[in-house]
């Protein structure tokens, strides 16, 4: 999101020189690697487990569907077909079918879970993870390292600032990523690593078995030599880092020739698919000028920007029924002129030419930001002209602090002397068997079937996302910290809220960890319940999607998935 506004996308913008030059391997080529782990997918996840896979003595091959820059051609496998376009955005806009991955668009916001999200929470129905948080601590420092976010700190309470009673945390912080692509931030052990080899331009169509139920041979497609099989030695592990959606579809397409596999048709395979609700339907005032002030971005002592989140805490989402949910302020939306911000006007702008802005920000981003046309561009010259201080000072701050310093500014906050801002909210979205994906009957020029996404979010969510809010009114009034103005009379949140809830960049749930292959297809080291050289690294393992973002947390359980098999 463009909170409070962080124009994190940006890196989107300009498409560079690739970080290495790979070359494209003939599938006799690839057999020729005979390598002792297979990764499919070459994003965030797929790149670093490689990585430590490889660095922990494995001979390493990564196959990646996508080249090492945009094309058309490969971003059409991503083309999914769309059942509910009201709640999710265009699959091709949440996926980056190329080096890198969703990795080139994404926020770069990374955030830890939170201990209450592994446990069972009787008031929502939810049931623990099949790991605590315990069991990931090791892996935090090395996932902040593997995004780029600096060290492992996600807490600093703020000066001078001890509200009587903690109904809210208003010290823990999401850290953001210096480097978003992951391509770019490992390039050198990308070039250098021994055992390692990535090859570009190879689809992953299928999963063969052997006897014993071992994957004994991928299926895969190239533009050059079609359909294939890629033979894998004895001993070969194969992870699956091919994004949320990504992975699922092929488990699904591998599923629909041997039914009885990943819990079976009417099993968790595909179900469960969840984001995050997000969006305002309030403003915040702040009467406290501490708390206020401690709401920007800053660069802590731990190597990356940072900011704050506004969390319940554990207690009073039990004691209220909540789901988790953090906020946080934001600038005045942007597409609204009457802000009469030269300096929000100016990002506004370029925006709202969709060329343009596509080359700015990640477009699922600037279609949230730019609203639908009529766009009142002269409305917004007209602040130009009318507010040149904001816009001569903010270009070249902003500028500089994005492109040149040391620390790359994920967005910006705008103070206003009347302490008034959009009250974000980022909630989390409670799993239902019926916001799913299964298959369509389209396929891809692979022969890979697509997937149908139906995407859903519930009276549940909604409610809690409402409840929330009164709690944190509540919360803000008896500490005297402010209040929660909200911009619609009670009987029009609901709809507000279900208004502004879109997203499918999180893509969770649909290979859900658990307990047994009944309710689940990994189990908590991410390895499936069915084949047990298989295993999945992505945020669709995740069975609850929190408040945090979710890249942090399935990068922890991708890199002790990858240490448990350098050591096997
Ligand atoms: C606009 C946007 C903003 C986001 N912001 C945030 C944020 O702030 N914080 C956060 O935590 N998360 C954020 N995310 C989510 C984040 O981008 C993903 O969680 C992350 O990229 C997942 O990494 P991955 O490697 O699992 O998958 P991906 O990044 O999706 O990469 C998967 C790779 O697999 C390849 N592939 C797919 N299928 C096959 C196949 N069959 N064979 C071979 N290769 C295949 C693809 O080409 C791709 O390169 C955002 C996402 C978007 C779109």
């Amino acid at each position: 999101m463009y909170d409070g506004i962080a124009l994190y996308e940006v890196s989107a913008r300009v498409e560079e020189e690739p970080a290495m030059v790979l070359e494209q391997a003939s599938h006799s080529a690839l057999a020729a690697v005979a390598p002792t782990a297979v990764v499919i997918g070459g994003g965030p996840l797929g790149l670093n487990v490689g990585i430590a896979l490889a660095r922990g003595g494995r001979r390493v091959l990564i196959l990646e569907s996508g080249a090492a820059t945009a094309r058309d051609a490969a971003q059409d496998f991503a083309a999914d077909e769309l059942l509910t376009p009201d709640t999710h955005h265009d699959p091709t806009i949440t996926t980056a079918r190329r080096l890198g991955g969703a990795g080139v668009l994404w926020g770069g916001r990374c955030v830890p879970s939170d201990p209450i999200d592994f446990t069972d929470r009787p008031w929502l129905g939810l049931k623990a993870w099949p790991v605590g948080p315990q069991d990931l601590d090791a892996w935090l420092g090395p996932a902040c390292t593997a995004l780029g976010a600096g060290d492992p700190v996600f807490s600093d309470p703020i000066p001078g600032f001890s509200p009587s009673t903690d109904t809210f945390t208003t010290d823990r912080l999401e850290r953001w990523t210096n480097e978003p692509r992951a391509h770019v931030l490992h390039r050198d052990a990308l070039k250098s690593t021994d055992g390692l080899s990535v090859a570009l331009g190879i689809t992953v169509t299928g999963i063969k078995r052997d006897a014993a139920n071992r994957a004994s041979a991928l299926s895969i497609w190239s533009e050059a030599e079609g359909a294939g099989t890629l033979p894998l030695p004895a001993g070969c592990d194969v992870i699956l880092a091919a994004g949320g959606n990504g992975s699922t579809r092929l488990l699904l397409n591998v599923q629909a020739d041997s039914p009885q596999l990943f819990g079976g048709a009417y099993g968790p395979l595909g179900r469960f698919y969840m984001g995050h609700l997000d969006g305002q339907i309030a403003d915040i005032v702040f009467d406290n000028a501490t708390l206020h002030d401690a709401m920007d971005f800053y660069i802590d002592d731990h190597g990356s920007y940072v900011r704050r989140r506004i969390i319940p805490s554990a207690d009073i989402q039990e004691a209220a029924g909540l789901a988790n949910i953090a906020f946080w302020p934001v600038v005045p939306e942007i597409s609204e002129p009457t802000h009469g911000s030269g300096a929000l006007s100016a990002v506004y702008l370029p925006l709202s030419y969709p060329a343009l802005g596509r080359r700015l920000i990640a477009e699922s981003i600037r279609q949230r930001h730019v609203g639908h046309p009529p766009y009142r561009r002269l409305r917004h010259l007209r602040n130009l002209i009318t507010d040149p201080l904001s816009l001569m000072t903010f270009a070249p701050w902003f500028i500089w602090n994005r492109r040149f310093a040391k620390y790359r500014l994920p967005g910006f906050f705008l103070k206003n002397p009347g302490r008034r801002y959009g009250l974000m909210y980022h909630s989390e979205h409670l799993p239902h068997a019926d916001s799913r994906v299964t298959l369509s009957a389209n396929r891809d020029r692979t022969g890979l079937r697509r997937l149908a996404i139906d995407f859903r979010f519930s009276g549940e969510d909604v409610a809690s996302v409402l409840n929330a809010h009164e709690v944190l009114d509540d919360w803000l009034g008896r500490e005297k910290l402010g209040r929660v103005i909200y911009r619609t009379p009670p009987e029009g949140r609901a709809d507000l809220v279900l208004s502004e809830a879109k997203h499918g960049n999180h893509q969770e749930g649909t290979t859900r960890m658990g307990h047994d292959r009944t309710s689940a297809v990994v189990d908590g080291w991410g390895t499936t319940f069915d084949v047990q050289n298989l295993h999945v690294v992505s945020t669709s393992v995740l069975p609850t999607s929190s408040q945090a973002n979710p890249t942090l947390t399935a990068m922890q359980l991708g890199l002790r998935l990858a240490d448990r098999l350098a050591t096997a």
